[in-house]
């Protein structure tokens, strides 16, 4: 088999309503996607995670490395796309255009062997996932928590069984919000925190204190990425699991958050930090440390099916007769792309999500979607 053909979609879509977070607003969608053609009429889909346009860029950089290659020889491809990249872009956005591919390969093969991508990987430690959503982002609103309770209630009767909210506006305010929704979705429902690294140091040792009586499961990029020292002193004053992972890229840079203690969950964002292929080895790596995996996940369908294989091959950690469920993110902000892209429709029933038992990925990619959103068709 070879690869014949690369096409690469920058897809975009102007969001109804913008909405924010610590660091910056939305009012778009933009998303790079690739599609990998064989010489045989297999073909497979990924996505990279970050700037669209510049991902794009960087997959046509690569491709003249890909064509005529065997797909099936994926990993071998994935080490000749690093060695020839690693002395300019090391742990670098170019990644994202690498982990784009590596996830459209791992589709391929997985095509070529009738067998989805999660047993190629191994094999099915689980066949069903506990997603959890991630919304109550902040907006203009002059009822911005009467608005968050409401969207946390939502979720709640919808049947989420976790929910992560966004702080970072304010100590105070971040407060008042997690003291609402705590009250409003009951003991039962699961709640994380993501500050996305608004607080120094001092901050948020503040923050978890002060939220550490609303039963928090996780306070995610409580600090800045760089600060593996801050996020370890952070870990060692507070009872709340720290995590974070979402900027690091490659096994290289997981080893740092690992080796400096730096968190309980190390969220590996796969259309950036490698594809499926360095997703495993940083999952492999994170396991000899006892440190639990969950995956970053925001974009597509293509994405989260990346995700869902991956977490259905992670080893329970620590095994026993009734290991804890997996969460996977599900993004619930507003995402047409994410909604219509990607056939099936990702479905959660009673609480789950299942893990696709099709060849590859498991999904495909609905034309007609495509060509609505892409800036090129
Ligand atoms: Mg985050």
């Amino acid at each position: 088999m070879k690869i014949i053909k690369i096409e690469t979609y920058v897809l975009s879509n102007q969001l109804a309503q913008s909405f924010f977070f610590s660091q910056w607003a939305y009012d778009e969608r933009r998303i790079c996607v690739v599609k990998i053609i064989t010489d045989e009429g297999i073909y497979g889909w990924g996505e990279g995670y970050g700037p669209a346009d510049v991902i794009k860029q960087g997959i046509a950089l690569i491709e003249p490395l890909l064509l005529g290659k065997n797909p099936i020889e994926n990993e071998a491809l994935w080490y000749e796309m690093y060695r020839k990249t690693l002395d300019f872009a090391r742990r670098s956005v170019l990644f994202a255009a690498i982990s784009a591919i590596d996830i459209a390969l791992w589709d391929i093969k997985g095509k070529a062997f009738k067998l989805p991508v999660s047993v190629l990987l191994g094999g099915q430690h689980r066949k069903k996932v506990v997603p959890y959503a991630t919304g109550l982002y902040f907006s203009d609103s002059e009822n911005l928590a009467e608005d968050l309770i409401a969207e946390a209630k939502d979720y709640v009767s919808q049947g989420f069984k976790a929910i992560k909210m966004k702080v970072g506006l304010s100590i105070k305010a971040d407060v008042e919000h997690v003291k609402n929704i705590r009250k409003a979705i009951g003991e039962d429902i699961q709640l994380m925190v993501d500050s996305n690294h608004a607080y120094s140091l001092r901050e948020a040792l503040e923050l978890a204190r002060k939220i550490e009586p609303y039963n928090i499961s996780w306070f995610e990029e409580p600090v800045s990425p760089e600060f593996y020292d801050q996020y370890a002193q952070l870990r060692n004053k507070t009872s709340i699991p720290i995590a974070g992972g979402e900027c690091e890229y490659l096994r290289y840079g997981f080893l740092q958050l690992l080796q400096n203690k730096s968190v309980d969950i190390a969220q590996v964002e796969i259309c950036a930090s490698g594809g499926l292929t360095e997703a495993k080895r940083i999952g492999s790596l994170a396991s000899s440390f006892g440190v639990e995996v969950i995956p970053h996940v925001w974009g597509t369908g293509i994405g989260f099916h990346a995700a869902l294989h991956f977490i259905a091959n992670i080893e329970p950690l620590p095994g026993r007769l009734y290991p804890p469920d997996i969460l996977i993110e599900y993004d619930r902000t507003e995402n047409a792309i994410r909604d219509t892209l990607t056939v099936p429709a990702i479905k959660m029933e009673d609480g789950y999500i299942e893990v696709p038992q099709s060849a590859g990925l498991g999904i495909d990619v609905d034309e007609l979607a495509l060509k609505e959103f892409s800036t090129t068709l």
